[in-house]
């Protein structure tokens, strides 16, 4: 590491830690075109730009009788001679005349002239199913317009409908198609290859010698990666032993555009690691200031003529799902494209003190509650970077921020909800 990247005596803060990695990410650059069907979750390559107006024509939006707004009568009621009908799909032919009302389904489109639907409920018939059919109409049942809804009132053809950027979410695919695109086009999906270091892994499915442990990090971050909608290369678990592992970096550095590893960053481990990382790129050793997820090695290295990015997370089950959730996924979603990643944050009264130390950003994991109709937060039992229960009952990771000391019961603190983040 070079004397300008050593890290402050307490350590990058958090903030630092992700503006330095956000300045070092390259974008996919390839396009492909999908089917509609395969779209969900990639990334959109350019603006998508209305063909048409949505809604196409003028059209009702409740059952009922379509007339002229001017005609409703001003008091008491008026009787309209019913002229037709018009239905979804199949509208009214030619121009109604004046003085009568259209019997109209929802989404059929507004006969000629007619701007206004009186609701069902709202009309008496007379004479209904007769060639003599009337509707009689009390006066302030509606006003002028109602119930109409307008021609490109959702989107107007010429009209952005969706921006380059965008990951696709089931309502843009629906968006998409009422605009009649069967196909988009989107960045390609980036390359993540993940495996986890350790001589003491074994995969699940294996026995367990003396000593060993299930390697548990690899299947947490596949799930994460799949919910990005990135391409895995999974390529199992690598011992401690530096030519299996710099075989492997090899490898992953010729297929993928980043490399996800878990394991040998620590003080333990990170002589040997960083030897290697020296040899095949530039990686840096990053000392943070937070707790779980730390230490955490970024930079790059060269394979096969490219250049590819290496997140090595810490090999504690909680704190590289942390170090997964704060440094890497916005990482991966900008690489892929996506415009800037958004998080929603919520605050909550703490159900519980909390140890804090100013100085280090802490992730404790909670449960969402309410309480007297306040969101309250439970930390979810002992909070250990190796205790993964404490990860899997959470639904929100509670972010203390650097500069707080310890939390009281009662006091507000932000959480990050894992909805929308796994
Ligand atoms: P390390 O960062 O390699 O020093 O690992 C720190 C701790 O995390 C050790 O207790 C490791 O056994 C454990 N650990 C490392 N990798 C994994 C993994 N893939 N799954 C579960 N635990 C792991
Ligand atoms: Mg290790």
């Amino acid at each position: 590491m070079s004397a300008a990247a050593r890290p402050a005596p307490g350590g990058l803060t958090v903030a630092e830690a992700r503006e330095r990695i956000a300045a070092a990410l390259p974008r996919v650059q390839e396009t492909e075109r999908v089917a509609l069907r395969q779209a969900l979750g990639r990334v959109l390559a350019a603006d998508v730009i209305s063909p048409i107006d949505v809604p196409a024509h003028d059209n009702s939006a409740m059952d009922g009788y379509a007339l002229r707004g001017a005609e409703l009568p001003a008091t008491g009621q008026a009787v309209l001679p019913v002229a037709g009908q018009a239905l979804a799909g199949r509208p009214f032919d030619g121009m109604p005349p004046a003085g009568a009302a259209v019997r109209i389904m929802t989404g059929a489109p507004m006969p000629a002239g007619l701007d206004t639907v009186v609701p069902l409920e709202q009309v008496q018939v007379l004479d209904a199913g007769t060639p003599g059919e009337r509707v009689q109409i009390a006066a302030g049942s509606v006003r002028p317009r109602d119930h109409c809804r307008l021609h490109g009132e959702d989107l107007a053809r010429g009209q952005c409908a969706l921006p380059a950027g965008q990951r696709l979410k089931p309502a843009d695919l629906g968006l998409l198609a009422s605009l009649g695109q069967a196909e988009v086009a989107v960045w390609r999906r980036l390359r993540v290859a993940l495996f986890s270091t350790g001589d003491e892994l074994r995969d699940a499915g294996e026995p367990l010698e003396e000593g060993c442990i299930h390697d548990s990090n690899r299947y947490a971050l596949l799930g994460l990666l799949e919910r990005l909608g990135v391409e895995v290369l999974d390529l199992g678990i690598v011992p401690d032993r530096p030519a299996a592992l710099e075989a492997t970096f090899l490898e992953a550095a010729a297929r993928s555009d980043v490399i996800l590893t878990s394991g040998g960053v620590s003080a333990g481990d990170a002589d040997h690691t960083r030897a290697l990382m020296a040899r095949l790129g530039q990686v840096d050793f990053l000392s943070l200031a937070m707790r779980p997820g730390r230490p955490l090695a970024f930079g790059r290295l060269a394979g096969a003529g490219r250049e590819v990015l290496l997140f090595g997370l810490p090999g504690n089950p909680v704190a590289s799902m942390v170090a997964f959730l704060v440094f890497v996924r916005d990482a991966l979603l900008v690489m892929s494209g996506a415009a800037a990643p958004q998080r929603t944050m919520l605050r909550a009264r703490a159900a519980q003190p909390i140890p804090k130390r100013a100085g280090r950003t802490e992730y404790p994991r909670g449960l969402l509650g309410l309480d007297r109709g306040e969101p309250m937060v439970h930390l979810t039992g002992a909070q250990g970077s190796g205790i993964l229960s404490s990860m899997s009952q959470a639904d929100v990771l509670i972010v203390l921020e650097h500069e707080r000391g310890p939390v009281a019961a009662g006091d507000w603190v932000p959480v990050l909800p894992f909805d929308g983040l796994l």
